[in-house]
């Protein structure tokens, strides 16, 4: 007798265990493969197998059966079931929903079914050909399915392609099957989702010195199966071809290989440059795939069609075997954290892949975050180097304009006068400009000049918003619309004003100050349909317009070789969020931004505004200095002791009433001091433990309070974190509490 241990697809905590049954006679079945099983008293319950075991303690009777397999193969490979155990002890989430991950969400449930297409086949010899044609003289669309029969390739056509060209022809073909002429097959389909790319196949450029001293190391490394490392590459240096030569070494070796990129979206070109090259070997999991698109292309992964898959962080769960190479480009963005449970860090979990699998390890950035930098300070990641841009072009030149100066000057416009210049000599050599914004809509916020009234959200305790095209108010965070008020409902003033600089008050500025040249703008509100982002990005580089104006989404890896000139409106924006990463998410994406001018043969300016041009991270950013941007920070940090020196865990209470929500953060509270006390080991590393309301304190209604621990990283403090997250699952009646390590955003 046979049984197994199943964990079943119910995610709630008190179901949290194995289960065993026994698996009827006749059945073939292993760990990870997906079965139905009955559960209490449901009748038929999904779950996945995670062990085989001969034998079973339990009383027989107490033992139901397996009732049957979803496929026939394990959905998921020995190496994710292992990852899914580490994501559940290290994330504090149930086995369940940790294999969530693993599977495209449309195959729990069977929601989606394969795709098979139907063909026609002819089954007539060639000799008599002829003489079964003549025989259908009297059935014309008989004969005419035929003759297209013996025309196509092969003998054989698609249902779907008879009916395109001959209209309705299914009896048709149903009375040539019954009389053995033709054949109907069904095969399976997959849908493509690289219709719209470009596919122009490339071959390899000459690799720079820089390019092949990053590889002497690399690529040994991939062939042992062992190493970590840390590329740390300026804007324009060529990582991606590093990245292409690196993978194709794996291929060759008979392993596979995963790239992740932070927003696939925004990243056409990287996709563009491994499909020219990879061709069918590549893979690409889209966010915007459909349903069906994203369940065919995981298939083609599992199935061992593909060498390297290319994606956003949940690509990282690819079913790909003996993988040999993990590239995680960008590391530094905040995407790369889970948002929801379970919150996983993919940098995290590529070290364990790489670990587990004997694969090779590799971050790149131009602007490397503090804790992958300090973990190659340390020995613990492999740095490695290319300073200088391809070809030797410069990086570009940064001028710092203080826009207090421009006040004192007179100039209330949006641009400074060299900005102005910069753009316009810009227009006059015939170049493409990029204007940089960080925030969408108009204006920022509202506000009355006499007594200083902000319009905020009902909802949030955040200032709303001024959209132009439907001259209304909205809210970012909640999406909600109010009317403009006229004069203020404090004091009744009709000074009201419009403050702060969005994106479309900087398109109007481009076109009143430019008129005639094109335009394109960039935002969450201009990039809402499916195939939006590809639309803009490919018509700026076909130069369907010369200026393009847009928030952070224009930053990252894109590879305009006509932009010349990048603008930035307010470089100090971020710096005033309350958020210990303001200064290095600031200087990150400055550095980015400014690495979009001069890629190619001309040579690129920015012009960089602020109002606070002494700060260091808009110095170190202006230079492009990010080792001078590094130790900096890393002194900051250490005597405020925040992360990487410490960590940081927070509770975060949601509740539609604030005196729950706040009541819950003082229970938490007192529940983790509680607990403290009894450990005296741990105090002296606690660097701060606290009560407060968020920063935000009200977002789409509900009243926000936190509980945050800010403790030295060390393993034995790890305790402290799992006592957090305990706290947290604890239901508490009107609330929602969770648990974040780290969190990617502290508002
Ligand atoms: P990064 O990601 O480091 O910012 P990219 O990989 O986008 O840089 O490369 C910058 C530009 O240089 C791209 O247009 C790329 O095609 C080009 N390039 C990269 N390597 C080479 C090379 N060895 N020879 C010529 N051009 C190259
Ligand atoms: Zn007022
Ligand atoms: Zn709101």
């Amino acid at each position: 007798m046979s049984y197994c241990q199943v964990i079943v697809d119910i995610t709630s905590g008190d179901v949290d265990r194995v289960f065993t049954y026994r698996v009827p006679k006749g059945m073939e079945l292993c760990p990870g493969m997906r079965v139905h099983v009955p559960f209490g008293r449901m009748s038929r319950v999904e779950g996945v197998v995670v062990e085989m075991a001969e034998s079973c303690d339990l009383p027989p009777a107490r033992v139901r059966d397996v009732t049957d397999t979803l496929e026939d193969y394990p959905a998921i490979i020995p190496s994710m079931l292992d990852l899914a155990m580490r994501i559940k002890e290290t994330s504090f989430c149930t086995l369940a929903q940790a294999l969530r991950l693993m599977i495209p969400a449309q195959m729990r449930g069977q929601r989606i079914c394969e795709r098979t297409k139907e063909y026609a086949v002819l089954t007539i010899d060639e000799a008599v050909r002829g003489q079964v044609l003549a025989s259908q003289k009297r059935a014309p669309k008989r004969a005419q399915i035929l003759a297209a029969l013996m025309e196509a390739p092969g003998g054989e056509m698609a249902m779907e392609e008879i009916r395109r060209q001959l209209g309705d022809s299914r009896p048709a073909v149903l009375a040539l099957e019954k009389m053995g002429f033709v054949r109907l097959e069904r095969r399976e389909s997959l849908r493509s989702p690289y219709g719209a790319m470009e596919q122009l196949a490339q071959h390899d450029p000459e690799l720079t010195a820089q390019q092949k001293d990053v590889l002497s190391s690399l690529l040994p490394a991939v062939d042992a199966g062992k190493g970590n490392f840390l590329l740390y590459g300026v804007t324009g240096s060529g990582k991606t071809e590093v990245f292409i030569r690196a993978v194709r070494r794996a291929a060759q070796i008979g392993k596979t290989a995963i790239v992740l990129v932070p927003e696939i979206a925004l990243t056409p070109q990287m996709v563009m440059w491994f499909r020219s090259r990879f061709g069918e070997d590549a893979a690409v999991l889209h966010s915007r795939l459909s349903p069906g698109e994203r369940y065919d292309e995981w298939r083609r992964i599992r199935r061992g069609d593909v060498r390297v898959v290319i994606g956003a962080r949940s690509a990282i769960f690819a079913p790909l075997e003996n993988v040999g190479l993990i590239i995680i480009d960008e590391e530094h963005e905040q995407s790369y954290i889970a948002d929801n449970t379970p919150r996983y860090d993919a940098r995290e979990l590529a070290r364990m892949r790489c670990e587990r699998e004997g694969g090779v390890l590799l971050l790149a950035s131009a602007t490397p975050s503090m804790r992958s930098f300090a973990m190659a300070g340390r020995g613990d990641l492999t740095l490695l180097e290319m300073m200088r841009r391809v070809k030797n072009r410069p990086l570009p030149q940064v001028n710092v304009i203080d826009m207090r100066d421009e006040l004192k000057k007179g100039n209330r416009s949006v641009f400074s006068g060299a900005m102005l210049d910069s753009l316009k000599r810009c227009m006059d050599e015939g170049r493409q400009a990029i204007l940089f914004v960080n925030r969408r809509g108009y204006s920022t916020f509202v506000s009355c000049r006499s007594c200083g009234y902000t319009v905020t959200c009902t909802q949030c305790d955040v200032s709303m918003t001024y959209h132009m095209s439907e001259h209304a108010l909205r809210c970012h965070y909640c999406g909600q619309e109010a009317e403009v008020p006229s004069v203020c409902p404090e004091c009744g003033s009709k000074y009201i004003k419009f403050f702060g600089t969005g994106t479309q008050r900087v398109e109007e500025e481009v076109h009143k100050y430019f008129p005639g040249v094109p335009v394109l703008r960039m935002d969450n509100d201009t990039t809402r349909t499916k195939d939006a982002h590809e639309t803009l990005l490919s018509a700026f580089r076909r130069g369907e317009a010369r200026i393009m104006v847009g928030t952070q989404m224009i930053a990252k890896g894109l590879d305009f070789p006509n932009v010349t000139m990048v603008g930035i409106i307010a470089a100090d924006a971020m710096l005033k969020l309350p958020d210990y990463r303001s200064a290095e998410r600031t200087f990150q994406l400055l550095t980015q931004v400014a690495g979009r001018a001069g890629r190619a043969e001309y040579p690129g300016e920015v012009i960089l505004q602020t109002y606070d041009p002494e700060h260091y991270a808009i110095e170190a950013a202006s230079r492009q200095d990010y080792r001078a941007f590094y130790m900096e920070e890393m002194q900051r940090r250490k005597k405020a002791l925040y992360p990487p020196y410490t960590l940081i865990a927070r509770i975060l209470i949601e509740s539609e009433k604030e005196e729950l929500a706040q009541a819950a953060a003082q229970s938490a509270m007192r529940q983790m001091e509680a607990f403290l006390e009894r450990r005296a080991y741990l105090r002296k590393f606690i660097a701060a433990l606290r009560v407060m309301p968020c920063p935000v304190a009200r977002i789409k209604g509900k009243s926000r309070w936190q509980v945050t621990l800010k403790i030295v990283d060390k393993p034995i403090c790890q305790e402290a974190v799992g006592k957090m997250s305990e706290i947290a699952q604890a239901p508490v009646e009107g609330c929602q509490c969770i648990c974040q390590v780290n969190p990617s955003s502290m508002m």
